[in-house]
């Protein structure tokens, strides 16, 4: 056996493979993708259509913003925010035409900015 067989379960499908190094946690390309778009969906920002109201509150839990989450969360306004994306200062999804931010990268352009 070589020593560079590595037995693994897959973390998607619960398949047995052979990883190629240790870091390898899924069978193959599509079981990566599969689940990298499942944890997307769980941090992504549905807005339900019939609950028009979000609170900080309720964004608090959320590792990821939309720009009109991001306006609520953070008090500043659409158009700085806008701005900020223009210029590059803040990394962002776009998905399904909609701009995602980290909510920790937004942090820290805010603060910043408060600070100056
Ligand atoms: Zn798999």
């Amino acid at each position: 056996m070589s020593h560079l067989t590595i037995k693994k379960v897959c973390l998607e499908c619960s398949d047995e493979f052979i990883a190629k190094s240790s870091k390898g946690t899924y069978c193959s390309k599509k079981c990566f993708k599969r689940n990298y778009r499942k944890l997307l969906k769980q941090n992504s920002v549905v807005i339900p259509k019939n609950k028009p109201i979000i609170t900080k509150e309720n964004l608090n839990s959320k590792h990821y913003l939309s720009v009109k989450e991001a306006v609520i969360v953070f008090d500043i306004s659409e158009v700085t925010l806008r701005r900020l994306i223009k210029v590059n200062k803040l990394n962002y999804i776009c998905l399904k035409n909609r701009f995602i931010f980290l909510k920790s990268d937004l942090e820290k352009i805010i603060n910043h900015l408060l600070l100056k």
